[in-house]
């Protein structure tokens, strides 16, 4: 992934913010200063049309109909479907899987290989810079199956040490889990060179794309991995949706998670055979407005430029970091060139509750917490840090804002 846009073109950020209607609002009387974007993201209108569209127009349940609406509604699944395998360059919608959102995909396939291949001893590599629900699956396997979880050390900047990681090894690795971004750090993970270390050992690679997929381009094929996560509110789009592409074989050889309508290939009274992937994956009516409503999202991404989105980004984080270290009461968390947007701090003798809700006073919002990442904040050795975290909207005003918003704090808590 790269986050040097030099050849990329320019965004029109202030006609892009013309496009989200939430940012005309203000909080407490002042401009609203969004900067909780990797908690979710604000929706375009692009995203809200399509799926009031949808619902206005075309709704019906998708695949089984023989009427119109259904036809219409199936067409606009399915190309949300197309749109979702060519943002990630999968070789075919065949590979995508609607999920209910990044949470549901690592539970669809902690479950599945957790049926099929992993057991007792079986080892899982995870890195220390796990999300919370790239972590917790794999803790019930290890609860449920006896496996066995192994944790890769991540420096202070979220930097992995290709070395340690390829010692960790045996052969009773089956799966690495890993973060192609931590959301707390903003480092990208070298995914291609992990991917073929797995590979070289036998082991599967499952890469949580819920925040590298939103700050640059991706591509599956090139990093060859045989699990890839996205989730849909983070990308601009609705809640309640997310994507795995799966390699074609890996999927075919998986067992379903869970059952019902829309799985099965036959159904008797004695036994059940299973649909092809991606529909074994899909049981019941799917989240067809949410899928319509990410594949809007998806679309409005490449019609912007993801790589134009990443270089905006990019200058975006070089001014706030260069900001943030003129205050020496602030202490910032992951320094990594070229890293996402997403940047950790703490404020010297404040808590990072505090912070947030006097940020939130100026109408500046953050967050503040363990971001679902508890062993990393061990790691780092705090219990909580305050996160700024921008998006394609977001403004170099933004981070002024956020400045001002910190000597403020400063005054009132020193
Ligand atoms: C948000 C996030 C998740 C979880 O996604 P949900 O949409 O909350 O299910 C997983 N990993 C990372 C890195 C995230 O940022």
């Amino acid at each position: 992934m790269s986050f040097d846009g030099h050849q990329a073109p320019l965004l029109d950020v202030a006609s892009l913010r013309g496009e989200f209607p939430i940012l005309s609002r203000e909080a407490y009387g002042k401009p609203l200063v969004y900067l909780d974007n990797a908690a979710s993201a604000q929706k375009p209108r692009a995203v809200i049309n399509a799926m009031k569209d949808a619902m206005e127009h075309s709704y019906a349940n998708v695949h089984r109909g023989l009427h119109l609406l259904s036809n219409e509604a199936t067409a606009a699944f399915e190309d949300a479907r197309k749109t979702a395998a060519a943002f990630l360059n999968a070789p075919s919608p065949d590979d995508i899987v609607f999920t209910g959102g990044g949470t549901d995909a690592f539970n669809l396939v902690a479950y599945a290989l957790g049926v099929s291949e992993i057991g007792e001893g079986d080892e899982i590599i995870l890195s220390l810079m796990e999300h919370h629900s790239n972590i917790v699956p794999w803790h019930l396997l290890r609860e449920r199956k006896g496996a066995v979880l192994k944790w890769l050390d991540v420096s202070e900047d979220g930097a992995i040490d290709l070395d340690a990681y390829r010692a960790m090894f045996t052969d009773r690795t089956k799966l690495v889990a890993i973060s192609h971004m931590s959301n707390v750090l903003g480092a990208a993970t070298p995914a291609k060179e992990m991917a073929k270390i797995a590979h070289d050992h036998g082991a599967k690679i499952l890469l949580d794309g819920c925040q590298a997929g939103v700050h640059g381009p991706v591509d599956v094929s090139d990093i060859d991995c045989d699990f890839y996560v996205l989730t849909g509110h983070k990308l601009y789009g609705p809640t309640g949706i997310g994507v795995l592409y799966g390699r074609r074989d890996v999927m075919y050889d998986l067992p379903p998670f869970r059952g019902g309508g829309e799985m099965i290939d036959t159904v008797t009274t004695e036994a059940v055979t299973y649909n092809d992937p991606p529909h074994r994956f899909e049981a019941g009516t799917p989240a067809i407005l949410e899928a319509i409503g990410l594949g809007a999202a998806l679309s409005w991404m490449q019609d912007k430029g993801v790589d134009a989105i990443a270089a905006h980004e990019a200058a975006l984080a070089a001014h706030a970091l260069e900001e943030l270290s003129k205050l020496n009461f602030v202490r910032v968390f992951g320094r990594a060139p070229g890293k996402a947007p997403i940047i950790a701090f703490a404020v010297e003798g404040a808590h990072p509750h505090d912070v947030s809700a006097i940020l939130d006073r100026t109408g500046v919002a953050v967050r503040a917490g363990h971001h679902c990442a508890q062993p990393l904040m061990k790691r780092l050795g705090v219990t909580a840090t305050s996160r700024a975290s921008f998006a394609a909207y977001n403004t170099h005003e933004d981070v002024e804002a956020l400045i001002r918003g910190l000597q403020k704090t400063h005054q009132m808590l020193s």
